[in-house]
Formats: C-alpha cells, sequence, structure tokens
C-alpha cells in the first residue's frame, strides 16, 4: 500500500480499480518485414475489429445521444470500409514490404490530406474523421485500443486531460479522476466539479497502478494504491458518513435561499449540455445561470446547425419549466480547441482570438446561433449571455447583431420572446473596472471568476504550477467582485458570480454582504451553498 498526494479540487471518497487514460501518442514507425502476407491478414482483422467497435459505439450513441449525433459513426464506418483507403494500405505494405501499423498511418495522413485540401466544407471536415479511423486502427494493432475509454467504472489516471477528451467519455464509468498536471479552475476540473466524483491534480502518477485497487481520498488530497484491509475498511466507514452528510443536505430540497437577515439569492446550476439538466432538478436549483454552449461545438464534429443548437436550448427550456436558463454564447479558443474552427496556433491562446472575439469577426456563426437561441426564447425563460467582454463597443456590436437577427426573424413570422434578457460575463479587469458603463447597456452581470482571477493576476490558469499564486481569495479580485456588484446595482440590474469560486463556502457570506444577487456553481454545490446562505447574514 502506497499513499501519493496531490490537490484535492473536489472533496469526497471513491474507491474503485485504476485505470490509466493514454493518449499513445508514440510515432509509428517504419519497420521492413519480410512477410508481407502476414501484415495484410494484421490489417485485416484490425480493421475487422475497428469496424465492430464503430458499430457498438454507434449504438451507444443512438441510444445516448439520438439519431442525428450517432451518425458520424456510421461515416467513420463507411470511410473505413471503403475501397480507397484498404486498397492504399495494402498498395504500401506490397510495393514497401513495410509493417501494417506504417501503411496504415500514411494512408490515413494523405487521405486526411486530400478530404482537408477539398472546397466543400463536408468534405474539409471528413480529414478529423480520417484521422480518427487512422487512430483506432493504429491502437487495436498496437494493442492498445482497450486503453483509450473505460468500459466499466474506474478511477481515471492520466497526465492530462482536454474538455474534448473529458467529454467523450461515458460519465457512469468515472469514480474518480486523477491528473500529473491540470488546475483547480481548467476546464476538466470544473467537468469533475459538475459530475461531482472526487478529483486530484498534482499527482506523481504511474502507468504501473493501471488495473489495481485505490482510494481516492478528496478531503486530505491523496491516492492510496493498492490499499490493506484496515485501510479499506476505515474507508468504507468515511463512506458511509459521506451518504450520511448527502442525506442531510438532501433535506434542504425545497427551502429557500435566504438569508438569516431576509435576502434572498437566485440559487442557480452551471451546466454543459442537456445531459446536465437531470442532476440541475436533482439538487433542486433554482434556474441554469451558465450553460456553457460551447461544450454542444466540442462534441461535435462540424459546426451544429441552427437545427441541432434550437433544438438542444429548446430541450433545456423546457426541462426548466419555466426557470431562468442562462446560455452563454460560444466561448470557444484558449483550452477549449476545436479541429474545425481552424483556429491557429497561438503563443497565448488565453489572451487570443476567443470567444465573443470569434463571434464579431466570424458574425455568420454568431447569427446562426442567435437565431437558434432567441427561437428556443419562445419555449421557455432563457436569457443570453455575452462572454470575455473588455469594452462599451463590443456589447454595442453585440447589440446591433442581435437586433438584426431579431428584425429577420420577425420577417420571417418565427416566434420568440422580444423581453430576451441579454447579460454580459465580467471576466476581465477591463469589464470590471469599466463595469459602470456596460451596466448601462445590459440586462445583467455574471461574474467569471475563472478568467476573472487569471487575468487580474496574470496567472494562467491551465498552469499546475501556479496553483498557489492564482488565487481567487486575493484581495484583488474581490475588490473587483465588490465593484461589479455596485456597478451594477446603481444602474439597477443584478450581479451574479458563476465561476468556481460561487461555490467557496468560505465566502459565501462575504458575497451576501457584497450584494451579490446570483451565485451559479456545479449541480453538486447547490446544496451546500444553500445550508451556507441559510447560515450567512447580509445585512450586518
Ligand atoms: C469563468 O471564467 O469564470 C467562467 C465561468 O467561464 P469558463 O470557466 O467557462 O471560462
Ligand atoms: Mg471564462
Amino acid at each position: 500500500m502506497t499513499e501519493y498526494k496531490g490537490k484535492a479540487i473536489v472533496k469526497g471518497i471513491a474507491t474503485g480499480k485504476v485505470f490509466f487514460y493514454s493518449k499513445d501518442t508514440e510515432a509509428v514507425r517504419r519497420i521492413k518485414v519480410s512477410d508481407t502476407e502476414a501484415e495484410k491478414e494484421r490489417y485485416a482483422a484490425a480493421k475487422e475489429k475497428a469496424l465492430f467497435q464503430l458499430d457498438e459505439i454507434y449504438k451507444k450513441a443512438l441510444e445516448e445521444v439520438g439519431e442525428e449525433n450517432a451518425a458520424i459513426f456510421e461515416v467513420h464506418q463507411m470511410l473505413l470500409s471503403d475501397d480507397d483507403f484498404n486498397d492504399s494500405v495494402i498498395n504500401v505494405i506490397d510495393t514497401e514490404g513495410v509493417n501494417a501499423e506504417y501503411a496504415v498511418a500514411r494512408t490515413g495522413d494523405n487521405l486526411a490530406e486530400v478530404f482537408a485540401a477539398m472546397e466543400d466544407e463536408y468534405f474539409k471536415a471528413r480529414a478529423a474523421d480520417m484521422k480518427d479511423i487512422t487512430e483506432r486502427v493504429l491502437n487495436v494493432l498496437k494493442g492498445s485500443e482497450s486503453t483509450n475509454v473505460p468500459s466499466e467504472p474506474v478511477i481515471l489516471i492520466a497526465e492530462d486531460l482536454a474538455p474534448s477528451e473529458t467529454v467523450q467519455m461515458d460519465k457512469n464509468n468515472l469514480l474518480a479522476f486523477v491528473t500529473r498536471l491540470g488546475s483547480s479552475n481548467s476546464h476538466t476540473a470544473i467537468l469533475a466539479r459538475n459530475m461531482d466524483i472526487p478529483a486530484l491534480i498534482g499527482v506523481e502518477i504511474s502507468k504501473d497502478w493501471n488495473g489495481k485497487q485505490a482510494i481516492i481520498d478528496g478531503v486530505r488530497g491523496v491516492i492510496i494504491v493498492d490499499p490493506d484491509e484496515a485501510t479499506v475498511m476505515e474507508y468504507n466507514k468515511k463512506i458511509a458518513k459521506q451518504t450520511e452528510r448527502k442525506n442531510l443536505l438532501n433535506t434542504l430540497k425545497g427551502q429557500e435561499d435566504v438569508t438569516l437577515d431576509g435576502k434572498h439569492i437566485k440559487l442557480y446550476a452551471n451546466i454543459g449540455g442537456v445531459g446536465d439538466v437531470a442532476d440541475v432538478l436533482k439538487n433542486d436549483a433554482k434556474g441554469i445561470g451558465l450553460f456553457r454552449s460551447e461544450f454542444l461545438y466540442l462534441e461535435s464534429d462540424d459546426f451544429p446547425t441552427e437545427e441541432q443548437q434550437f433544438e438542444a436550448y429548446k430541450k433545456v427550456a423546457q426541462l426548466m419549466a419555466g426557470k431562468k436558463v442562462i446560455i452563454r454564447t460560444l466561448d470557444i479558443g484558449a483550452d477549449k480547441q476545436v479541429d474545425y474552427f481552424n483556429l491557429d496556433k497561438e503563443d497565448n491562446p488565453a489572451l487570443g482570438y476567443r470567444a465573443i472575439r470569434i463571434c464579431l469577426q466570424q458574425p455568420e456563426i454568431f447569427r446562426t446561433q442567435l437565431r437558434a437561441l432567441l427561437r428556443a426564447s419562445a419555449f421557455g425563460n432563457i436569457a443570453i449571455m455575452y462572454p470575455m467582454i473588455i469594452s462599451e463597443d463590443e456589447v454595442l456590436k453585440i447589440k446591433e447583431i442581435s437586433s438584426s437577427v431579431k428584425e429577420e426573424l420577425k420577417a420571417e413570422g418565427i416566434s420568440f420572446d422580444e423581453n430576451t434578457e441579454e447579460g454580459i460575463m465580467i471576466e476581465t479587469p477591463a469589464a470590471a473596472v469599466i463595469s459602470d458603463k456596460l451596466a448601462k447597456l445590459v440586462d445583467f452581470f455574471s461574474i467569471g471568476t475563472n478568467d476573472l482571477t487569471q487575468y487580474t493576476l496574470a496567472a494562467d490558469r491551465q498552469n499546475a504550477k501556479l496553483e498557489a499564486i492564482a488565487d481567487p481569495h486575493h484581495e484583488a479580485v474581490l475588490r473587483l467582485i465588490e465593484l461589479v456588484c455596485k456597478n451594477a446595482h446603481e444602474a439597477g440590474i443584478w450581479a451574479g458570480i458563476c465561476g468556481e469560486l460561487g461555490s467557496d463556502l468560505e465566502l459565501t457570506e462575504r458575497f451576501m454582504k457584497m450584494g451579490v444577487d446570483e451565485l451559479s456553481v456545479s449541480s453538486s454545490r447547490i446544496l451546500p451553498v444553500r445550508q451556507k446562505i441559510r447560515q450567512s447574514k447580509a445585512y450586518s
């Protein structure tokens, strides 16, 4: 039994089998072979296995995310069955007398290039699919296909996880996360909080743990690999206590979010997609304060159409049955990269071309999303929120586009809620400092403390080495929050917090005193925050 230390980003305890997730980035080597027939047989078998896997994934996706989203796996099956792919692999093996891995990798690269060079946007986008299927066949050939996605509930150990990797995992199979890299405010950490599973970062992980039993103690910030019997028994008791506390918190369901001295707070939840709404309802949030719409883009292989987006927003609005649903327009860029956006590689992506900057420079993408959002507003209580604002000029441009989209919908006779609230995120120091001016232009503010902390303290939120420096408790961040609330109230609008700091119980009472009107937190934090609000005073 060995214990390894890390930093807990989601408290809680989990026990289970370790699954070592590896990206398998090892380059494919070109090896001369004498028996090309054997290589061709290896390829044929790998291809069959990959097709079988794709069929299984298709069926699972059909059940979980519907036909439209599952269709991509049919496309993958078609690409892999196609003669162009097969003939090329066989040809490379035969003519060059090389191993199957090299032939598959070369073929995949060549065909991906051909697709990428095509004029038609649909075919262009198939380049990424070609890379995907190539990777799948290579993984089978290398015998490492099972190292990519867990198929049973496991404790997932990884160097690091990108948001796009995390969203592809079956949430039911994740008991806990442990990574070597990453930081408390990274999007993967946020996803772990949303899923309410214990998570540790900064752990010196080892591949040797794969398949072993382990305990994650998200309170002490440790992982115990190969625990002895006495430790297992001790932790079983702790897990029973954890369940007891959850049950106690459950008694807060249906209670009001009001301080001891009568200040009412909007206690809302953060979500990444339709699939998260069940947890919002289960935890009795009174609305959704942040729907990170970019996850629709991250989960997709191409720009989600107006219709696809409309269906998703409408579904959330309907499920929330009249409760407020604040949907943030896409916040792509920085750590949330999507191939089909073809964004340039940047030296400082967090300070780069992202979020509203993309929307204002590529208005066709923005207009499609706004049409979908406004159309969905006819089916519930939707509000729209814009990320990464730094100036009044940006807000005026947004308002111009949004008005023109509304005119367009009217002209087409499409109904939408003309009173849809439009607010902005305050996540740059610039926006916080001029919040008196911005408040006159919008319906509400939502403070994104994750980015506000990174930009105020000049500390990259992705950088594990800066954990201690990127401290959202820094007086500068707290003063900006207070200033934003004051300026919001002077202009007669409300201000909330939707960054991770919103669920920091050490600050709940201080937020109440600052005049914060809304807290939007991970679903799993709703009841603890409710408990704290009900024990706090806002006016004395
Ligand atoms: C934030 O920056 O605090 C925020 C809520 O947005 P995100 O974490 O998605 O960048
Ligand atoms: Mg942000």
